[in-house]
């Protein structure tokens, strides 16, 4: 299996990357925002325990995160693999995420972050607002988000970076040429 994190702060361009990533590679995406977008646009009792959080910009438990994205795998029993996009936040994901795939008789391949200053993450957030209808798109919400980023987030490079797994992508520039240096850190993983 070919199991791939794609890790960046808000806006670094996950969400464009993974849809050419699964397309290229035949992965199942498991977006957990989109994952929390759906269960609150349905009112689940999921959904209305996080709305409130994520509406403010601030994660949602490890708990609750952690249980819906393992749900999520088992869902996918014929998956040739995973692309996990927005998904570990915290070291307590990514060490739960490393024993639940071991349990399934895998493991993550490689992890790509993608590198993009807090300027134009700023900048590129102001604009998918125009058109996301997020409330955590908001420029104070999306402050919180950055801050959860840099005092929570961050800390799962080095756990990965430990493992050897570990490859940085300059995320600024044209959509095509970061795939492509994306691909080419893929194809080495
Ligand atoms: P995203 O679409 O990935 O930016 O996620 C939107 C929001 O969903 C985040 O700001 C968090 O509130 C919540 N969320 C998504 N993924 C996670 C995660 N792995 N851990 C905790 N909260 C998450």
């Amino acid at each position: 299996m070919l199991n791939l994190v794609l890790f960046g702060p808000p806006g670094a361009g996950k969400g464009t990357q993974s849809e050419k990533l699964i397309e290229k590679y035949n992965l199942v995406h498991i977006s957990t925002g989109d994952l929390f977008r759906a269960h609150i646009k349905n009112q689940t009792e999921l959904g209305k325990q996080v709305s409130s959080l994520i509406a403010d910009g601030q994660l949602v438990p490890d708990s609750i995160t952690i249980a819906m994205l393992e749900k999520e795998i088992e869902k996918n029993p014929t998956a040739k693999g995973f692309i996990f996009d927005g998904f570990p936040r915290t070291v307590a994901q990514a060490e739960a995420l490393d024993k639940f795939l071991e349990s399934i008789g895998t493991s993550i391949s490689g992890v790509v972050a993608l590198d993009v200053d807090e300027a134009e993450l700023t900048k590129r957030i102001a604009e998918r607002k125009k058109i996301s209808n997020r409330a955590d798109d908001d420029a104070d919400k999306l402050q919180k988000r950055i801050a959860e980023y840099f005092n929570k987030t961050i800390h799962v490079l080095p756990y990965y970076e430990q493992q050897g797994k570990l490859a940085k992508v300059n995320g600024i520039g044209d959509i095509d040429t970061i795939f492509n240096n994306i691909s080419k850190e893929i194809d080495s993983f």
